[in-house]
This record gives C-alpha cells, sequence and structure tokens, in this order.
C-alpha cells in the first residue's frame, strides 16, 4: 500500500504500525459496538449557544448542515429523568431523593447513603479540573441529537467563514508563533516552542485532520432527486493529504491524528478504575442492556490498558514547580477557548461534531492530568466526591471513536490509491 506515514512519531517511544495494528483489529471493533448502544448514542448539547466572539455572524443555508434534533418521545425515559447524571449505583435512589425534594418532603425513607451521595455530587464542582466548556444540560436550549441520525459527513462548509474557525484556533489559540508572512514549523524542534506547546498544537491538527479525513470518507459523490450517493472520495483524501500536493504538510497532519491517538487511548486506559467501581453504571434505566453495556466498556479499557506503547504523559508539566502549573493553566485555558470558538462555527453538523470532538478531547486531558484524584477514589463507597465524570463528558468518548475510525480510514485511502497506480 501506499504508505501515507511510516515510523516512530515524534515526543512518544510509538511508531505508527504498531498503532495501526492494535487499533484495527483491537480497540475500533469494541468501540463501534459499543458507542452504537443508547447511552452514547443520545448527545444533550445546546446548538444555539450564541458566539463569544464576533457578531458578524452568518446563517448558514446550507441543506447537509442540518441538524435534526429528538423528540422527547425518541429518548429513553432513563436518560431523561435527571438520575442520569449521577451514573452511579444510588441513582435510583438519588432520584427518589430529588422527587422528594422537589416536592418538599422531608422524606425519612432515604439511606444516609444515599442522601450524602446525593449531596456529595451537588457539592462537587469539578470546573478547575476541566479543559474544556460544557453546555448546561438543563438549559431548555439544550436538546438530545441522536448520533447515528446526524452522521458526521461533507456538508460543504468551507471559505471564508471556515477558515476564520480555523485561523482563530491556530493564530490565537494554540500557541503557535505564527504569522502568515513568515510560517513557522511549529514542530521543529527550533521552533522555540516547549514540548507541551508543540503537544498543544499537534493534537488541535490531528482533530482538524481527523474531520477532513471524515468528509473525504463521508463525501457528497453524486445527488439527484431522488437519492444522494455518499461514498469514499479518494482525491479529496490527496488533496489534503498527499505529500507533493500539500507541500509536505499532509503526512504530517497524519502524523498528529497518530498522536491524539495516543493521548486518547492513554486516557482509556487510565479511567479504567474509576468505571471499573461496581457503584458505576452506565445508567439509562434499560437494567440488562446497562449491564451489557458496562461489561463492554471495561473490556475495551482493560485492551486499552494492555497497549505496550502508551504515551507517557509524565513528560509534560514536569517538576510539579510554579513555572509547570502557570504553563498547565495556560494550557487548559487555551483549551477552554477553542472549546468556546465551536459556538462560533455556522454549520450546525459541524457545530455539533466539532463540540463532541473538542469534548472528547478535553475530557481525556482531564482524566490524564486527575492521576492523584482517581487514585485517590475509594472502592466500596457509592461517593466519589474526589474525581467525577458527566454524562456529557462520558457521551464524548464517542469523539475516540472518531479518531479510532480516522486511523482505519487511512488504511482504506492508502489501498485504493495503491490500487489505482
Ligand atoms: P481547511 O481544512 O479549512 O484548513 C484551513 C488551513 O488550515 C489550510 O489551508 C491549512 O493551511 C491548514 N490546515 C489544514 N489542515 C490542517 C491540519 N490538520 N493541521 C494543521 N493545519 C491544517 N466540513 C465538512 O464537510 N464536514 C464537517 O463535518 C466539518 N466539520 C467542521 C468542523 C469545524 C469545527 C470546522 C472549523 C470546519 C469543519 N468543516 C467540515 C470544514 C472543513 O474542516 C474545511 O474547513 C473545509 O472543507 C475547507 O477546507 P480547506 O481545504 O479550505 O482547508
Amino acid at each position: 500500500a501506499v504508505a501515507y506515514v511510516t515510523g516512530t512519531l515524534d515526543d512518544c517511544a510509538c511508531d505508527v504500525e504498531t498503532i495501526d495494528r492494535f487499533n484495527n483489529k483491537e480497540i475500533f471493533p469494541k468501540l463501534q459496538k459499543l458507542l452504537s448502544s443508547d447511552y452514547f448514542r443520545f448527545y444533550k448539547v445546546n446548538l444555539n449557544n450564541p458566539c463569544p466572539f464576533w457578531t458578524d455572524h452568518s446563517q448558514c443555508g446550507l441543506k447537509y448542515c442540518a441538524v435534526k434534533p429528538c423528540t422527547l418521545g425518541e429518548v429513553p425515559e432513563g436518560l431523561k429523568s435527571s438520575s442520569y447524571k449521577y451514573s452511579e449505583a444510588a441513582s435510583q435512589d438519588i432520584e427518589e431523593c430529588e422527587k422528594a425534594e422537589k416536592l418538599g418532603a422531608v422524606n425519612g425513607s432515604l439511606s444516609d447513603e444515599t442522601r450524602q451521595a446525593l449531596q456529595e455530587w451537588k457539592k462537587h464542582d469539578d470546573e478547575s479540573d476541566r479543559f474544556c466548556m460544557l453546555d448546561d444540560e438543563d438549559s431548555p436550549k439544550s436538546q438530545y441529537v441522536d448520533l447515528l441520525l446526524n452522521p458526521e459527513r461533507f456538508t460543504g462548509y468551507k471559505g471564508p467563514e471556515a477558515w476564520r474557525i480555523w485561523n482563530s484556533i491556530y493564530e490565537e489559540n494554540c500557541f503557535k508563533p505564527y504569522s502568515v508572512k513568515r510560517p513557522l514549523n511549529p514542530l521543529a524542534s527550533n521552533s522555540g516552542l516547549c514540548v507541551e506547546k508543540r503537544a498543544f498544537f499537534r493534537l488541535i491538527s490531528g482533530l482538524h485532520a481527523s474531520i477532513n479525513i471524515h468528509l473525504s470518507a463521508r463525501y457528497l459523490l453524486d445527488e439527484n432527486w431522488f437519492e444522494m450517493k455518499w461514498g469514499h472520495n479518494v482525491s479529496e483524501f490527496q488533496l489534503r493529504f498527499d505529500k507533493e500536493l500539500t507541500e509536505g504538510e499532509g503526512p504530517k497532519r497524519l502524523r498528529n491524528l497518530y498522536f491524539l491517538y495516543l493521548i486518547e487511548l492513554r486516557a482509556l486506559a487510565k479511567i479504567l478504575p474509576y468505571f471499573e467501581r461496581p457503584a458505576f453504571h452506565l445508567y439509562t434505566g434499560q437494567h440488562t442492556q446497562d449491564n451489557e453495556n458496562k461489561k463492554l466498556l471495561l473490556e475495551l479499557l482493560h485492551v486499552a490498558k494492555s497497549f505496550p506503547l502508551h504515551f507517557d504523559e509524565t513528560a509534560l508539566f514536569a517538576g510539579n514547580n510554579k513555572e509547570a502549573m502557570k504553563l498547565k493553566e495556560d494550557f487548559k485555558l487555551t483549551f477552554k477557548n477553542i472549546s468556546r470558538i465551536m459556538d462560533c462555527v455556522e454549520c450546525f453538523k459541524c457545530r455539533l461534531w466539532g463540540k463532541l470532538q473538542t469534548q472528547g478531547l478535553g475530557s481525556a486531558l482531564k482524566i490524564l492530568f486527575s492521576e492523584r484524584q482517581i487514585d485517590a477514589m475509594p472502592n466500596t463507597s457509592n461517593t466519589n466526591p474526589s474525581f467525577q465524570l458527566s454524562r456529557q463528558e462520558i457521551v464524548s468518548l464517542r469523539g475516540r471513536l472518531k479518531t479510532s475510525k480516522s486511523i482505519k480510514i487511512i488504511r482504506f485511502f492508502s489501498y485504493s490509491i495503491h490500487k489505482t497506480l
């Protein structure tokens, strides 16, 4: 096959070929099965947040940018109840507790443990641990979207609007010593960027590559009155990633995608103790399905943990000194800003998936840098104030499927191009 990317990745002890084998055989099939379940399929999102950065916002009229939200009848009952937020064994009790609270009842029938679980959940504010802005799920503007019915694919969103988003991400929010007149390669070791800032740029570039791979793989190939034909567009992929056609940039962008994958894989491995607690449930109210999903999730996380060449995140923000802490804070703030830029994306379909993917990466970073809190989790108790993931953060795991699928798609394009040579 035409090898678009090969060899060892920068700043890691891992090579592209090992990732390909591991992903395509071990991770991708398990992720795909798990993420088509109801728990991961319905995503609550506010697509109507105003853009916080500019006001000359045009309305997107492209028909492929439309998103169809769910009617309430389409969403499983368990997800609509407030207990979904807790995802814990006590969730049913908590639901009762909340009902009782709403009714103003002093409910003596609730166990102390349940009452404490609810209080600790309410008290817990992990805003400071976050790398990403989350939508307020209780806002009346937030709606459920069925992700299987609104797939990420070619939408036709391009030109100055799309460029303004990417520009504002790279030039103002990516630690990039970049100027249009004098572009610098942020990956060059003489670029003046420290390893953390280089990593940041690579993650964003990897995310961008993933979006562009997906639109090339689910391209609108033909359309008439009766049907639309979606499929792989090899020349679109080549235009974006071929070495010759992109002045050498395409393969570097694909390598950044592999780097993103490594970070996400590491986060999957590290979150295992959180999901392994007996108290944790992927709660939808359909108990057999919920148990099956938890089993699948744990299988996936165990496999992720077995990967032999994990990224070593201790190389980032090392030293625990003032400088490292300041850098970590900047990293967080900058990433939060990027998640807010997603509210400026005019195309709703692109906004939906852009939000989900930045949230997914934000959750991965939160996990990666919360080792102390995850280790401090009690094993036996239902409560866990030291570390929490909201349902929105858990569902954004779906972003990981995107990266995993993108890796698979690169192979597909490589073979297709090889066959035509
Ligand atoms: P762009 O992809 O717009 O890139 C702009 C410039 O950034 C390029 O010229 C290049 O210099 C640089 N660049 C490109 N790729 C990388 C990279 N990986 N790393 C570093 N620099 C890079 N379109 C769809 O059809 N479907 C979608 O679902 C979709 N989702 C989107 C989500 C978001 C958040 C955004 C901002 C855009 C989305 N788009 C989507 C649009 C799509 O990403 C492109 O912007 C569009 O196809 C125009 O492509 P382009 O060739 O002009 O270059």
